[in-house]
């Protein structure tokens, strides 16, 4: 096995430029991808609906968390895609931050609510024109909403298989459930999945999970069978902003590094992009992300490594090691012959 990132044969490390090729499928077209544009996600989840409707993925719970306006927490074996909301008190780059609640005496302001235009009260409809509070000039943001409380944003982003280049999930699969298609994405086949569970913990995301009535895997596919006739995933042709996009990993990516160009020109410093470098511990993601914030704020690892990056290594020493016991046994069985 080549450690090599010239090599274009199965590596479990390091760059790989032919994804499906290295899988076996000499004229492959070109590897297709997932890039999420966080940065216009509106929090729709359409992308969620969709992918349910079309690969009939069971409802797992409606209830919100309690923590936020997420109702799915996370993947999981029926939810492929997940929407992250994340609230963070911190204003996007160009907007004017509003005003801080620290010295507001809230018990003050609130029995003010209602008393005039710009703090109508709960439940109480849009002023007419004539009295509606003055908005920005036309063309801009309004810095500062009536109540003031633009000093908060929220983070959306549709998480999903990264359809690794190496996927330390198919590495691991006993069965040959999970597989590398010819469009270099990886698919998990529940009819031959036994339930052993191998790939959960061999995931650097968290992403693949085993439902809980018999114990098989489940994941995002990409749309395999509407790729094979030409269709683009379901959550891709969903997503009313295009946050989701769809298309040639190489296309994809230079997409997303001119939308990172055009976000910092504007200000926004924080835009970079997760997953789409194949230099990484994973070789590059096939679903890779454009982000406003740390990793980590989204609940993904910083730096993932694929997990059997090292096994040539560990069974190198157990071999060794299997070796020098062997040695010491037939040492020791010559000297007590003696
Ligand atoms: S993200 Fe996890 S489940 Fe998806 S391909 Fe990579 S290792 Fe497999
Ligand atoms: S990714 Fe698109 S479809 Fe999904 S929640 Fe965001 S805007 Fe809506």
């Amino acid at each position: 096995m080549s450690d090599g990132a010239e090599g274009h044969g199965n590596l479990l490390y390091g760059p790989q430029p032919d994804v499906a090729g290295a899988a076996g499928y000499p004229d492959a077209p070109p590897r297709m991808g997932f890039f999420t544009d966080t940065s216009v996600c509106i929090g729709c989840k359409a992308c969620e609906v969709a992918c349910k409707e079309w690969n009939a993925v069971p409802e797992d719970g409606l209830l919100l968390t309690g923590m936020s306006y997420d109702n799915t927490q996370g993947l999981g074996a029926d939810t492929w895609r997940h929407v992250a909301f994340i609230e963070q008190r911190k204003p996007l780059a160009g907007q004017e931050p509003g005003v801080a609640h620290d010295d507001v005496d809230v018990f003050a302001a609130a029995s003010r609510l209602g008393t005039d235009v710009a703090s109508p009260g709960p439940g109480a409809t849009a002023p007419p024109p004539d009295r509606a509070p003055g908005g920005a000039p036309a063309g801009e943001i309004s810095p500062v909403s009536p109540d003031g409380r633009t000093e908060l944003r929220w983070l959306m982003a549709s998480d999903v298989c990264k359809h690794c280049t190496h996927a330390a999930c198919l590495d691991v699969c006993p069965t040959g459930s999970l597989f590398r298609t010819e469009f270099g994405t990886v698919v998990v086949q529940e009819d031959i999945c036994n339930g052993c569970g191998y790939c959960v913990p061999a995931c650097p995301y968290g992403v693949i999970d085993q439902r809980k009535d018999d114990g098989r895997a489940w994941k995002c596919t990409l749309c395999y069978d509407r790729l094979g006739v030409g269709m683009e995933p379901a959550c891709a042709k969903s997503c009313p902003t295009d946050s989701i996009q769809f298309g040639p990993l190489e296309e994809l990516r230079e997409r997303a590094q001119a939308r990172v160009a055009q976000l910092h020109a504007a200000g926004v410093t924080d835009a970079r992009l997760y997953g789409e470098s194949p230099d990484d511990g994973v070789g590059g993601d096939g679903a890779f992300f454009l982000l406003l914030d740390e990793p980590e704020v989204y609940g993904l690892p910083p730096d993932p490594v694929v997990t059997t990056r090292d096994l040539p290594d560990m069974w190198r020493h157990a071999a060794l090691a299997a070796v020098s016991l062997l040695a010491l046994a037939a040492g020791s069985f010559v000297r007590r012959q003696r």
